[in-house]
């Protein structure tokens, strides 16, 4: 099933091409259509599966439609649980209402930074994408105001659940018009996200993307024991030593996967880090190296590898554990395949034991685990 059958301008199809998009994935299939029909949704889906662009294409051209609003009144919302999100939805939005006719202005609001650029910015936004306490802040002050708002998205509904913005999320949902449509995507199907569904949607299109965890069994997985400061040393031990030639490199920050990836290239290994901090054409650059086989290393943070649609790598490497078990079965699902089983390899220092311990337990799998501290690491 092509884009062009589900509903969408010309100018939407022309930049889908462009940015290389060639089939709908499933979430899109079912969720464009019930979108621009104007119905509710609720998408079980994890990051990877598209659901951003899911959401993303049929609100953009919602919006052309309308009238223009107020100034300060946005048409649409999503809410999302961090500034990595945020940042990373709006890139989508922006990339694709550059291909309107007439531009519509979105923008993301996150804490953790200055508020005041924030609200000068927000003149003449009509689509915003934020994280639901800098929201509350900038209502408060009368930057923006969400009276208008014609659309909601709860984007990762269980991680703000998880992450304890239950109490902001209903002020906001309390200065929201009642009539209004409603998207609500969710990895999971949790208590909590329930009762948000029972109050926000109504007659939902219900869309459930499975997980990619059955190929578990499939993956080779092993755990180093290995001292913080030995870490590095091991990882380029690893690749060199096992000729690793296509690893997918993990770790929990966008700092940190700088300095692996510079570590890596003093030491001769052709590496790269893709993460929010990196322009889209630089992050672009380095996957398509890294798919075609001329880059030997991307170092990556979860939120950025959840962008790279590579079916299959042979090898992944955990540097830096991720919190959730979720998102580590996510990370190592890269590597199954029937054909050619892959490995997953995890750098476990001491205080990594015990978190390592939880995600083996969730994941019903025990991990072989092989010390270090014997290996020659001198040269690495
Ligand atoms: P998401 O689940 O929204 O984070 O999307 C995961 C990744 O898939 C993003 O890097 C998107 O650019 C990419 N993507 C989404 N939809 C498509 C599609 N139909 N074809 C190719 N890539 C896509």
């Amino acid at each position: 099933m092509p884009f062009s059958t589900l509903g969408l301008s010309a100018h939407l199809l022309k930049a889908l091409t462009a940015q290389g998009y060639t089939q709908p994935y499933p979430i899109q299939q079912q969720a464009i259509p019930g979108i621009l029909n104007g119905k509710d949704l609720l998408g079980i889906a994890q990051t990877g599966s598209g659901k951003t662009a899911s959401f993303v294409l049929p609100i953009l051209q919602l919006a052309q439609k309308q009238a223009a609003s107020k100034n300060r009144h946005i048409s649409a919302l999503v809410l999302v649980p961090t500034r990595e999100l945020a940042i990373q939805v709006n890139e989508v939005f922006a990339i694709f209402s550059m291909a309107l006719p007439e531009k519509i202005k979105t923008m993301a609001v996150y804490g953790g930074v200055s508020i005041n650029p924030q609200m000068i910015n927000l003149q003449g936004v009509e689509i915003l994408v934020a994280t639901p306490g800098r929201l509350l802040e900038l209502v408060e002050s009368k930057a923006v105001h969400l009276s208008d708002t014609k659309i909601l998205v709860l984007d990762e509904a269980d991680k703000m659940l998880n992450l304890g913005f239950k109490e902001e999320m209903n002020k906001i949902f309390a200065l929201l018009p009642k009539k209004r449509q409603n998207l609500l995507f969710s990895a999971t199907l949790s208590d909590d996200v329930n009762n948000i569904n029972a109050v926000l949607l109504k007659e939902p299109v219900i869309i459930k993307i499975e997980e990619e965890t059955d190929n578990i069994d499939l993956i080779s997985q092993l755990g180093y024991f290995v001292e913080e400061e030995r870490k590095g040393p091991l990882l380029r031990y690893l690749i060199k030593h096992n000729g690793m030639q296509q690893v997918l490199v993990f770790t929990s920050s966008v700092f940190k996967a700088d300095v692996v990836a510079d570590k890596l290239r003093i030491n001769d290994i052709k590496a790269s880090a893709i993460h929010s901090k990196k322009s889209q054409g630089a992050r672009e650059e380095a996957l398509n190296k890294f798919k075609s086989g001329k880059l030997r290393v991307l170092v990556a943070t979860d939120l950025m590898a959840r962008g790279i649609d590579i079916k299959f790598l042979p090898h992944v490497i955990n540097y830096e554990l991720p919190r959730s078990p979720k998102d580590y079965i996510h990370r190592i699902g890269r590597t199954g395949r029937a054909e050619s089983p892959g490995e997953a390899i995890s750098l476990i220092t001491p205080e990594d034991q015990h978190h390592f311990k939880i995600i083996q337990k969730k994941m019903g799998k025990w991990v072989t685990m092989i010390d270090s501290k014997d290996f020659d690491l001198q040269g690495y």
